[in-house]
């Protein structure tokens, strides 16, 4: 399948992770919004789009996002640390809505965005740079705030300590760590 079109839109500053949103058509005639150029540790790389995973509550049903502390509808209280986890031990929080299915064309796509960013970049440097897709406006992607919640993990709780087994079961966060 051929891409016919990468429209860049660049976000953030330089030292931020999130550097742009794409929107990539392939073939004249199908248009997929929202691949993300994340800088990560080891260089550039392209995110599909995606959304973020939910669970539901055991307590009233419903739908919270996997990293909530409290259930949105009862309050319920949840284990933040409840996502499976990838084989890295990556709690998953997202799923791609849209993917390459083989390797191959995944470094394929990736490789065309990554020219169409750095080409986009070079412009930007240029004196009376004006964006030249701003497609986005108002309803720009809401999962751009947390776009690197996998990057920044929050601050875990710390685990209780070996000898907390003589301590009163005060809370049930922990619950099965201790034999
Ligand atoms: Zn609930």
């Amino acid at each position: 399948m051929e891409v016919t079109e990468v429209r860049v839109k660049l976000v953030g500053r330089r030292d931020d992770k999130l550097r742009a949103f794409c929107t990539v058509t392939f073939d004249h005639c199908f248009v997929v919004r929202d691949l993300k150029v994340i800088s990560g540790t080891r260089g550039l790389f392209v995110a599909m789009p995606s959304r973020k995973l939910t669970d539901i509550c055991r307590k009233c049903g419903a739908k919270n996002h996997l990293r909530a502390r409290y259930c949105n509808d009862c309050g319920m209280r949840l284990n933040p640390d409840r996502a499976e986890r990838d084989e890295a031990g990556r709690p998953k929080l997202h799923a791609d809505v849209a993917h390459p299915i083989h390797q191959s064309y995944r470094e394929q796509l990736q490789r065309i965005v990554l020219e169409a960013f750095k080409e986009e970049l070079a412009r930007s440097q240029e004196p009376g740079y004006r964006p030249t897709h701003d497609d986005y406006g108002a309803d720009e992607p809401g999962g751009d705030e947390d776009a690197d919640d996998t990057a920044t993990p929050q601050p875990m709780p710390p685990e209780p300590p070996p000898d907390s087994q003589d301590k009163p079961p005060s809370h049930r966060f922990g619950e099965g760590l201790i034999p």
